[in-house]
């Protein structure tokens, strides 16, 4: 049945060549070494701090919150592979949802196609909105980042950091929670409430 008339007008549908765009108006720090995260000695300071949202959770319209669970459990069923994208909005407020190709077409990881994400990147920009979050999809396993999502959070933090959406399909009903992953470990996590 499904019950949702499953609009996906966010479709990313060009890719064009290109790697990871850094965000406008971060530079990454200079002097601070990549590996010194490992070392533990660099003062205790992040490269750079935890997203400021003064106390407020992560939010997303219902309507978005059913596009990304419709993308999800389609490629699930078409695939068997993970989904993922972005989600942009304002103000903690996340109205857009964007699908990207998960390169990897893998069950149980997901490499956001780069060209996908540099242009979903500029739309971003071009509506006035903000990359508020990534969002993947596990098929058959809970809503919390695998080792190899931390990892790979932990190596791309210098260019995005918002939230991590992590939906799950093991139970009939889909569910998302967002976490905030710095440095190799998960610093909070929320469950994604809709409006
Ligand atoms: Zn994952």
């Amino acid at each position: 049945m499904g019950g949702t008339t499953g609009t996906y007008s966010l479709r990313c549908p060009a890719y064009i060549g290109g790697g990871l765009e850094p965000r406008t108006g971060y530079q990454p720090p200079s002097g601070l070494p990549h590996s010194a995260k490992a070392s533990g000695a660099v003062g205790g300071s992040f490269p750079r701090p935890p997203p400021q949202r003064n106390g407020e959770m992560l939010r997303i319209t219902a309507k978005v919150l059913e596009e990304m669970f419709d993308h999800c459990k389609e490629e699930r069923e078409k695939t068997g592979n993970e989904a993922c994208g972005y989600l942009a909005g304002k103000n903690g407020l996340i109205t857009r949802a964007f699908q990207i190709p998960n390169d990897a077409q893998s069950p149980t990881f997901y490499e956001m196609n780069s060209g996908g994400q540099l242009k979903c990147q500029k739309e971003i920009r071009l509506e006035g909105l903000e990359h508020l979050a990534n969002y993947h999809s596990h098929v058959a396993t809970q809503a919390y980042p695998s080792k190899r999502d931390i990892d790979n959070a932990t190596q791309t933090q210098e260019y995005f950091d918002g939230y991590y959406v992590v939906v799950t399909l093991e139970n009939s009903m889909p569910q998302a929670k967002a976490f905030i992953i710095r440095d190799g470990s998960v610093l909070q996590e929320e469950d994604l409430i809709p409006e």
